[in-house]
């Protein structure tokens, strides 16, 4: 006879693992205290009026960035952070802003031309009318030597119109396709977000090698006596593009040129000067601007404040958040980003104002200069964290247990980025399980860079940025006169800064540090069953290999120089590999592969060979 058991409720109770119970009594504890933080005296509103409104835009090396920089530092100090103080990374930075600038269409007919300034560029003498040329790649300009002067060229290499159906659309991401990412194993399939990795020292040297190739462009126009140079913008409606990463890059170091008036205009605006020149018609433009440079070393720097460790054994280990602080010059940097500088904040002041005392210190860092690929960070991981050239160790390494990023704009945080780290996954899964039922707790082992944490990532620091619901960003924001205060959602910033804080006093209570991925582990092996060999490059300090074997490994693996060239042999489990070398930090495809024959991943890794392993 099978005899019913009834087990009495305490009994149950008992079947849960007694920690785990005080655990999720323990969280919901912790949750309330922030949202009840949260609810009083929120400092979000306060924040984006002071760095965008009042003190925006914040271009690296200005007053404006500088007097952010003060005051976001006053209010860490007063949210009650144990230290707060500046970090230098001047390398002779300068900043510049506009004072004064317009610009008309005065023949055929009166059109104010919709256009903004782009960054480091210089004053024209006083008002100036010219002639409009318009120019469909600067190859042509040479056969217009001695025919110049006076004129303003339109630079129309990337011009394509807008037509009507082209929306600015403001968009969140959909259950189904948050499913999609936190199910996807390929953290180089970009179903959500912007980045994936790249090589950051070789987008600094492209952007060196841009400035220095570009430097004959604009001698050549100042020597001719060109006025100005237009650009179109890329965004639709009227929205300025304006940055200094197209046309005219941002000359940004005291001892760098300083390139000619140069502008962007409404895409519209630049279409119908188009049209009329192609009709025949000679458009004139009536212009000024009025620039000014300066270069002070002491606005170069990082704003970085502690919430110190109480638990002695492992308070000097450290859980970092970050953002950046500067902008770029055409809106007030509302969005790009003193939004993400907003929550971070806040999530410092919802853990001092909810008495939470994390055990491992808890490091805000406001960085400089990340429009700049990066300028305060890059110094910051270079002195503390590790070699970004070779992967060596500087002091905080080691103790480092994450840092998390924020900056892809207003929209709320719906879960994280794993950065291809599958041992994070289901812990960021389970400390992110109370917001679940909102839809805010996705995990993807998605890769998201193009930030500040792309540097920590690099040296395999557990470095992460949030999704974030995209809402107008790529559309209509992102580096535009309309990153400005009205696009800032201050609802979904309040939640996200529930989440941070709540995620790193998790992080900075559990009694490990996080796991770091283990890809790092690819060495050349004596014994191993696949040979590699680049013929040449005998002046080369560095060759390694970068392949999807190593996760894409930034250091990828190195390479022996030997007669003739470079090698390695790799210990590699059967299958197909795509692969390509790094050669003094440079991606380069296997010259021994014809280009026809160079394939694609299809996860944005191009000009690769293949090698199949048996
Ligand atoms: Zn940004």
């Amino acid at each position: 006879m099978h005899t019913k058991i009834i087990f009495p409720f305490f009994l149950i109770l008992s079947l849960i693992s007694a920690t785990s119970f005080a655990q999720i009594l323990n969280d919901s504890l912790i949750l309330d205290k922030i949202k009840n933080a949260a609810k009083n005296n929120s400092a979000i509103p306060e924040i984006i009026t002071n760095l965008s409104d009042i003190n925006g835009p914040r271009l690296l090396g200005t007053t404006n960035y500088y007097e952010s920089a003060k005051w976001a530092w006053q209010r860490l100090t007063e949210f009650g952070a144990d230290t707060a103080y500046f970090e230098s990374f001047d390398k002779q930075y300068r900043g510049w802003k506009v004072k004064s600038f317009n610009m008309e269409m005065t023949n055929p007919n009166y059109m104010h031309i919709i256009a903004y300034p782009l960054a480091y560029t210089k004053s024209t003498k006083g008002v100036v009318i010219g002639d409009v040329i318009y120019l469909s790649n600067t190859d042509s300009l040479k056969t217009l030597k001695g025919k110049l002067k006076g004129k303003i060229l339109l630079l129309g290499q990337d011009f394509s119109s807008f037509d009507a159906s082209q929306q600015i659309i403001s968009d969140r991401f959909s259950k189904e396709l948050l499913r999609q990412a936190s199910d996807n194993p390929d953290p180089n399939d970009l179903l959500i977000g912007y980045h994936s990795r790249r090589s950051t020292n070789q987008a600094i040297s492209n952007q060196e090698q841009r400035r220095i190739d570009l430097k004959s462009f604009f001698q050549f126009c100042e020597d001719e006596g060109v006025v100005a140079l237009i650009e179109p913008s890329d965004y639709p409606y009227g929205i300025l593009h304006s940055d200094g990463n197209r046309n005219v890059p941002s000359y940004t170091k005291i001892n760098d040129i300083k390139p000619i008036a140069s502008f962007v205009v409404a895409n519209e605006h630049f279409g119908r000067l188009v049209r009329l020149i192609e009709s025949g018609i000679k458009p004139t433009i009536k212009l000024n601007l009025e620039t000014a440079f300066n270069y002070n070393p002491e606005f170069n720097v990082n704003v970085i404040a502690d919430i110190k460790g109480t638990d002695k054994r492992i308070s000097e280990q450290q859980v970092i958040i970050g953002a950046h602080l500067d902008s770029w010059h055409g809106g007030t940097g509302a969005v790009d980003n003193a939004a993400g500088c907003a929550v971070m904040i806040e999530a410092i002041r919802l853990l001092k104002a909810s008495g939470l005392q994390p055990r491992r210190t808890i490091k805000i860092c406001l960085w400089g200069g990340e429009e700049q690929i990066f300028a305060g960070s890059r110094d910051y991981v270079t002195r503390n964290v590790g070699n970004l050239n070779d992967g060596s160790e500087k002091k905080d390494f080691k103790d480092i247990s994450a840092y998390f990023n924020l900056d892809n704009g207003t929209g709320i945080i719906r879960g994280i980025y794993a950065q291809g780290n599958s041992k994070v996954k289901p812990i960021f899964e389970e400390y992110l399980n109370p917001f679940k039922p909102s839809g805010n707790g996705t995990v993807t082992l998605q890769n998201a860079n193009q930030t500040d944490h792309e540097l920590f990532d690099a040296l395999n620091i557990p470095a992460f940025q949030f999704i974030q619901d995209p809402l107008n960003y790529i559309s209509a924001v992102h580096h535009t006169t309309m990153d400005v205060a009205e696009y800032v959602n201050e609802e979904d910033l309040k939640e996200s800064a529930i989440i941070v804080a709540y995620l790193i006093y998790k992080v900075a209570t559990q009694n490990e540090i996080l796991p770091r991925r283990d890809f790092m582990s690819v060495k050349p092996n004596l014994n191993g069953n696949t040979i590699f060999f680049l013929e040449g490059f005998e002046n080369a300090k560095s060759v390694s290999l970068v392949s999807d074997f190593n996760n894409w490994n930034m250091f990828g693996t190195p390479l022996a120089k030997v007669n003739g060239g470079w090698t390695c042999k790799l210990d590699l489990k059967s299958g197909r590999y795509l692969y390509k070398y790094i050669i003094d930090g440079d991606w380069t495809a296997d010259p021994k592969t014809p280009v026809d024959k160079l394939l694609r991943d299809g996860k944005g890794h191009a000009g690769l060979t293949e090698v199949i392993v048996k």
